[in-house]
């Protein structure tokens, strides 16, 4: 039986997982990359998140989750959940919930939101304001982005989804599916309820880039989130970035602390598409235009990024940009240079020649 705890909410699912001992150690790695502390007594498995906490009992096959909230509760299931369908695949889980919040279908990380205006921040970046209501979950957790739910030629009067009894969205039929791309809440006003994105419009059929050409007041959208993994605290940073890393590198470089160090690379198509950033911290922040050559063809930023060296003390590589461009990066830094994953994140924000969602 589920124990609610007096201070919070708490529920818990069974595991009908032959081979979870197989999996149960990236399960793990994967929790405490979003900052779960991991501690384990002998068939049992702890987590403890800021939100709240869970715990994998392999003698039972069950794995429980609480948390003093409903956006806390939300959250750990998700991860939970999500964990277990990624590295359980093979087994294809069934996961139902039993204790608190079972029968909710309200999809906790979602909001309709609805187009307030926009700004041309350069020839090729557009700044969508979304106006929505109760955005504080969207501050926590430590995700900077999310997942857009458009509309499309195809199904211009998409259903949103709800949740599942496995704690995961439950999406509508193919023909009333919204499409999802993956962007960076470049700013954020609880209190307002507003949320800033900033769109390239890239070359090629796409559906962020022509949403957002089209976007006028008024025009509806969902989204879910947050979603992403914590940037970890250090002293000196490396980062890079490409014109769609560039919304959550600035939103970095506002929001770090003042006595932050380290180097910066972004590059843009050429210098019409630099942006003023509010750089708050000591991060020396370069420049690399293409200056005419397409966007993913070459590797200049990754070259930026192995030139420089990597210091002794506290320190976090960030990267954020095409496929190939990211793979080298994080080669050189996991591979080269053996440095964990609590010390980088390099990733693929789109794939040249692909279309769709890149975040996991
Ligand atoms: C965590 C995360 C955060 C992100 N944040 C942002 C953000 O804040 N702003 C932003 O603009 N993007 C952001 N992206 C990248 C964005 O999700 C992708 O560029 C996505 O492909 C855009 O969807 P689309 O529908 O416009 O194009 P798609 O339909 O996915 O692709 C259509 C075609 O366009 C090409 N294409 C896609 N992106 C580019 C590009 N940058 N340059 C040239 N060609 C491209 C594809 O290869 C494909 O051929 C983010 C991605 C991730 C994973």
């Amino acid at each position: 039986m589920t124990q609610a705890s007096a201070s919070g909410l708490a529920c818990e699912a069974r595991l009908n997982l032959r081979n979870l001992p197989l999996y149960i150690n990236r399960i793990s790695d994967r929790l405490q990359s979003f900052d779960a502390d991991a501690s384990q007594d002998g068939q049992r498995l702890d987590f403890r998140f800021a939100f709240g906490g869970a715990s994998f009992d392999m003698d039972r096959l069950v794995m429980r989750a609480n948390a003093a909230d409903r956006d806390g509760l939300a959250r750990i299931k998700d991860l939970l959940a999500t964990a277990v369908e990624v590295y359980a695949r093979e087994e294809n889980p069934e996961i139902v919930w039993t204790g608190d919040l079972a029968g909710e279908t309200r999809l906790a990380p979602f909001r309709e939101m609805a187009v307030l205006g926009d700004t041309e921040l350069t020839p090729h970046m557009r700044r969508i304001r979304l106006g929505g209501e109760d955005l504080s979950r969207f501050a926590k957790f430590g995700g900077m982005h999310i997942r857009m739910l458009f509309p499309t030629r195809e199904v211009p009067d998409p259903l949103w989804p709800v949740l599942g009894s496995n704690g995961l969205p439950a999406w509508p039929s193919v023909d009333r599916r919204p499409v999802a791309r993956v962007y960076t809440i470049r700013t954020l006003d609880v209190e307002k309820g507003i949320i800033d994105v900033d769109f390239l419009i890239h070359p090629g059929d796409s559906v962020g880039a022509h949403w957002a050409m089209q976007a006028a007041p008024g025009m509806k959208i969902g989204i879910m989130g947050p979603v992403g993994r914590p940037v970890r605290p250090a002293s000196w940073y490396l980062m890079g970035a490409d014109e769609t890393g560039l919304p959550a590198l600035a939103r970095l470089l506002e929001t770090l602390p003042a006595e932050t160090r380290g180097v910066a690379f972004v590059e843009i198509a050429d210098d019409s598409e630099k942006q003023v950033i509010d750089n708050a911290t000591g991060i020396e922040l370069h420049w690399l235009p293409r200056n005419g050559e397409a966007a993913g063809l070459d590797d200049r930023l990754a070259r930026a990024i192995l030139s420089v060296a990597w210091p002794t003390g506290s320190a976090f590589g960030w990267f954020a940009a095409e496929a190939a461009a990211a793979r080298i990066v994080r080669e050189h830094w996991r591979g080269s240079l053996g440095l964990g994953r609590d010390e980088t994140l390099a990733a693929a924000y789109w794939r040249r020649g692909a279309a769709g969602l890149m975040a996991g």
